[in-house]
């Protein structure tokens, strides 16, 4: 079969040989980026089927997004002596697609997909309720954070009462944590997460019915493997104990998911758990110029947490990697769309380019320019759209009730902000009727018992009044100062958001409205970007050939010829949070940022451009830290 593949111009190095060859007993292999770990894992499995004759009932194929499963499906299709059928029989999907299937199929009713909470909201919902006897506030209390905490807690496998909270914070999310467990089993509902639980509570339960798996399954191939967390690392072990037929390939420099409770840790004592396991180290890089590679040795090598290793690229060019440094993220945007562009002209296809951005809000610009261009383009499904972002959403409620005095939806979207409750729309929707008002001007007569908002709600009409005469940009900044917005994101950030904080968002959002002149036009332009956001999304699904706007975490494992990094600056890459639990004396953040870098390096093959901006959302911003060794 080697020499059927050799035919076909699959060369394997002897590394690679060694651990596609390599079939029973466990097999780690640990590399860098764009050594040929998946395509191992590709080829590996198309022996193991051809020349081993090996069932493929037998074989579980894991791969960390649906995507990539699809794609090592079609990939195994194009090696010799594959036929359908054996791809068909093969079970190959994420951890979740594969114990969801396990599940379902024991307990079909128990488990069956209309129980499934899908969207982030229906979990938000459910955890609100227990929200409500801890007296937390709707909106203000940053739930979608407490829902990743609780996500972290259960594949980590720590129970409610297992957890000791660390912060006040903590103690009310392992309230919630608690009271979201005990209301979805009485609904009888089950998140993404359960998938996983519930296929490790069965086994532990049923130690007949984990036997039988055992023996079904003989061969597991994992990738990725260095994002594995506990709940899929236990399931694994247990089902390979018999057969101790396990592949798992990663790379620790590429473990970015700790903050859902992947950990980098199972992939370096592989030995210890497995201690007949071979262990295949692949050195070459097929992927990246030698500069690429260069570059991204010289970043990660900063990171004390590691297995050292060293990469050397097969592929010769030249090209260094480029530093560009715009004024802003508006002039970043039109440089990299000039520049692909003028080489799409010069003959290179959409899909050729990927532009990587640390976090979602980072590709509002991007985004804009692209949707205005004539450039195909494809967006992941979870890109939440910028204007709908829920401080970004409140801020525009007030321009948008100073256009039109009867918005409902906007006075519901600002109460929260001045603290008032919601039940004071129902009060002012009957006023507005009785004595012919506006909606905005009832508010001043609303009695809530307490003297401070009611003098806020006075306020509110004259500021919300004088906002028509100034341009956009004005507007926001008199509400954020006026109106106490302001505080009340500060107020909001304290509640343990992470990721993004919501003044990073305002001060984007007045980047954004910068160009224009009234606050209609800008409304306009903020209804028109929201519907284009999911026009996109629709499209994106079947959109092969089109430029790749992506997180750096949804391009893992993936290549593109050209690879624009945006937003290279401290804060941002590394995230602030990073740098703040460095202040505080935890570095392990800020590496996990390094690596994430390292990753987005290491999609480019040919060409890798970084951008720098001077400024990052109307602040003064700094090349970030990590590029150093790329300046040389
Ligand atoms: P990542 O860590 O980013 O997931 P990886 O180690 O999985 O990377 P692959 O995606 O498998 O790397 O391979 C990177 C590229 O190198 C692919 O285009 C692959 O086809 C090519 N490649 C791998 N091995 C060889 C080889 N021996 N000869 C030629 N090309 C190869
Ligand atoms: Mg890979």
């Amino acid at each position: 079969y080697l020499q059927l593949l050799l035919e076909q111009g699959v060369h394997l190095d002897n590394n690679q040989l060694k651990a596609v060859t390599h079939v029973d007993g466990a097999l780690l292999i640990v590399a860098g980026a764009g050594s040929g770990k998946t395509r191992v894992l590709t080829t590996r499995t198309a022996y193991m089927l051809n020349e081993k004759q090996i069932d493929p009932r037998t074989m579980m194929l894991v791969t960390f997004t649906a995507k990539a499963a699809s794609e090592m499906k079609s990939r195994l299709s194009n090696y010799p002596l594959m036929n359908n059928r054996q791809i068909h029989q093969l079970l190959t999907g994420t951890f979740h697609s594969i114990f969801y299937r396990i599940l379902s199929f024991h307990s079909p009713d128990q488990w069956s997909s209309n129980k499934l909470l899908k969207k982030e909201w229906q979990k938000e919902q459910i955890i609100k309720d227990g929200g409500k006897e801890l007296n937390l506030d709707e909106k203000e209390f940053a739930y979608d954070l407490a829902l990743q905490q609780i996500g972290y807690w259960k594949n980590s496998l720590t129970l409610p009462h297992e957890v000791k909270p660390e912060s006040d914070w903590e103690e009310k999310v392992v309230f919630l944590y608690q009271h979201y467990e005990k209301l979805k089993t009485q609904q009888q509902l089950f998140d993404f997460d359960d998938m996983l639980l519930g296929c490790y509570h069965l086994f532990i339960e049923n130690p007949k019915l984990l036997e039988t798996y055992q023996n079904r399954f003989q061969y597991f191939l994992i990738d990725e493997f260095q994002d594995i967390n506990k709940v899929q690392y236990e399931l694994v072990r247990m089902l390979s104990n018999q057969s101790k037929n396990l592949c798992a390939v990663g790379d620790d420099d590429q473990s970015i998911y700790a903050f859902r409770g992947s950990d980098p840790k199972y992939l370096l004592q592989f030995e210890n758990d497995f201690p007949d396991g071979k262990l295949v180290i692949l050195n070459e890089n097929y992927r990246s110029s030698h500069e690429i590679v260069s570059t991204a040795n010289r970043i990660i090598d900063k990171n004390k947490e590691r297995r050292p290793k060293k990469m050397n690229a097969q592929f010769l060019n030249d090209r260094l990697p480029t530093l560009f440094f715009p004024y802003d993220e508006e002039e970043e945007a039109t440089m990299v769309i000039q520049d692909i562009q003028e080489k799409i002209e010069a003959g290179y296809e959409p899909n050729d380019f990927a532009i990587l951005f640390r976090t979602n809000t980072g590709s509002r610009a991007i985004f804009e320019r692209l949707a205005n261009s004539s450039l195909p383009f494809r967006i992941d499904q979870d890109v939440e759209p910028f204007y709908e972002r829920y401080i970004v959403k409140g801020m525009l409620a007030f321009l948008r009730l100073s256009f039109n005095e009867d918005d409902q939806n906007a006075i519901k979207d600002i109460l929260p902000s001045l603290f008032v409750k919601q039940s004071v729309l129902t009060e002012i929707k009957g006023n507005s009727i009785l004595k012919d008002c506006s909606l905005l001007e009832c508010l001043t007569e609303v009695k809530t018992g307490y003297a401070f908002q009611e003098r806020k709600l006075k306020k509110l009409v004259s500021v919300v009044r004088s906002l028509s005469k100034l341009s956009p940009m004005s507007a926001i900044e008199v509400i954020e100062k006026e109106l106490g917005y302001g505080d009340f994101i500060k107020k909001r950030g304290n509640e343990g958001n992470k990721l993004e904080r919501g003044s990073d968002d305002i001060r984007d959002l007045k980047v954004a409205a910068r160009s224009f002149q009234s606050i209609d036009d800008f409304l306009d332009h903020v209804a028109h970007m929201t519907a284009m956001n999911k026009e996109i999304k629709n499209l994106s699904k079947q959109r092969e050939h089109a430029i790749t706007l992506s997180t750096i975490h949804r391009a893992k494992g993936l290549e593109y010829k050209i690879v624009y990094i945006v937003g290279a600056v401290d804060g941002s890459l590394p995230h602030d949070y990073a740098l703040e639990s460095y202040r505080n004396g935890d570095e392990a953040p800020l590496e996990e940022e390094r690596r994430l870098l390292y990753v987005a390096v290491t999609r480019a093959m040919e060409q890798l451009y970084i951008s720098v901006p001077e400024k990052r959302r109307g602040k003064k911003a700094y090349m970030s830290r990590f590029l150093q060794p790329v300046k040389k």
